[in-house]
């Protein structure tokens, strides 16, 4: 093989020779848009360059676990700080304390949180201590909600009212899944005192964007109590994302337990899970429940978390809000005045990206099966193309969120409405 590699085709060919698909994670591959991926060397806050030195607009941000924009320099001050002092150690470190104070300290409620090293790991573990907590083996989740690729949480959603739920991929066995009942995101299920615990999306980010409904929140709590079920915020995008409080605080609903990952990690592989002491102390050493990790913890990964969380204030995360919901609009109107039906809703920073043909009957999506419907008019392939030639980079799939970091400037978001106008035409053409 050349090592003199220059060229996004050329690295990817390499890519997919050695790792399946050419990819550490399927969303990467462009498969659901066609073509072929850059090949990433550096960012550099809102932007980042491929290997042919071209720059885009990133609204991928790591789906989400880049917070403050790519190489801050507070975050590598404390990576490189951390880095010259040990990597790991197996051992307790101030690092891990200092980070679960700050997370504890600003999500109200939260007394005690463990730290893994992924979203997947954070909600398995959750998922486990509600069961041990509970002597229940049940579980609920919501169609179109993703929580990492755990086997009992890698299921093929229902369609109407909650059902058992089949294996959503090949190597899940289905006893893996036989314990997960899915039921249609924004309408309370009815439980019984089988279930050990909901697990949702307090504000769904991986079927596009889909908001909770007025009352959905409310009638999960609800629900769970009456039965003496365990609520389960997956907050690994929304926490610290939507405000330092999380979707918890936004929406005034308290779970039980609480996932994090993502922008706690500020850019290295962190998660967490966390609730009541009473609570985590259900976990070993204390309590019954196993769970452990090698890197749990990490000193880098805890540094550059902190890093993150203790340069952000709730002034920043109201700038950024106001941002993107001006953003929002813009584009929204930008991609309408090109030629094509579109509607982009917000929740706090988080913005949905919805794409039709004019033509149609649409409005704003409340699950999953609306939200295909509009992905399946086939416009988002080639819009996200039309904008990566303009240099900005959509997330490669019409179920992502956009990630407007908080060193996306005006100037920036202006950028990306212009290209937006343009790439509607040139879809609208092409229809
Ligand atoms: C990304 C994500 C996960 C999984 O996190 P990983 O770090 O990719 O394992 C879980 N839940 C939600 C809501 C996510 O967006």
């Amino acid at each position: 093989m050349p090592e003199s590699t220059t060229t996004n085709a050329g690295w990817f060919a390499r890519a997919e020779a050695v790792i399946p698909g050419g990819v550490d994670s399927p969303v990467r591959s462009f498969r659901s848009v066609g073509g072929t991926p850059y090949t990433v060397v550096r960012g550099s806050g809102a932007t980042v360059t491929d290997v042919e030195g071209r720059e885009y607009l990133d609204f991928v941000q790591s789906y989400g676990a880049s917070l403050l924009g790519h190489a801050h320099p507070r975050v590598i001050a404390a990576i490189t700080e951390a880095a010259a002092k040990g990597t790991t150690f197996g051992a307790p470190t101030p690092g891990e304390v200092l980070l679960a104070e700050a997370i504890v300290g600003a999500v109200p409620g939260l007394e005690q949180v463990r730290f893994v090293s992924s979203g997947t790991e954070a909600v398995m573990s959750a998922v486990r201590l509600a069961r041990g907590a509970t002597g229940r083996d049940r579980i609920l989740k919501f169609d179109g909600c993703y929580h990492g690729h755990a086997d009992h949480l890698l299921v093929a959603g229902g369609s109407g009212v909650a059902e058992l739920g089949l294996p959503g991929s090949a190597g899940v066995p289905a006893g893996a899944v036989a314990d997960t009942l899915v039921a249609p995101y924004n309408v309370v299920p009815t439980l019984d005192a089988s279930v050990a615990c909901v697990l949702v999306e307090p504000v769904a980010a991986n079927m596009n964007l889909v908001r909770p409904t007025e009352g959905f929140l409310e009638g999960l709590r609800a629900e769970c109590d009456r039965v003496g079920a365990l609520l389960i915020f997956d907050e690994v995008i929304t926490g610290f994302r939507v405000g330092l409080g999380g979707a918890a605080e936004m929406t005034g609903v308290t779970p039980d337990l609480w996932c994090f990952g993502k922008v706690i990690g500020g850019g290295l592989p962190v998660g967490a899970f966390g609730g009541s002491a009473a609570l985590l102390e259900t976990l070993a050493p204390v309590g019954p429940v196993y769970q452990a990790g090698t890197l749990s913890g990490n000193p880098l990964a805890t540094a550059a978390g902190l890093a993150v969380l203790s340069e952000v204030t709730d002034d920043d995360y109201i700038a950024l809000i106001d941002r993107t919901r001006r953003f929002g609009s813009a584009l929204c109107q930008a991609i309408r005045d090109g030629g094509l039906w579109s509607c982009v809703p917000s929740a706090g920073p988080l913005l949905g990206l919805y794409l039709a043909p004019a033509s149609g009957e649409w409005s704003a999506p409340s699950n999953y099966p609306e939200s295909r419907a509009i992905a399946e008019t086939g416009l988002y392939p080639a819009f996200f193309h039309e904008m990566l030639h303009r240099g900005v980079a959509l997330a490669p799939g019409a179920y992502e969120v956009l990630f407007v970091s908080m060193a996306h400037t005006d100037a920036h978001l202006d950028q990306a409405v212009a290209a937006a106008r343009e790439a509607a035409a040139a879809v609208a053409r092409s229809l």
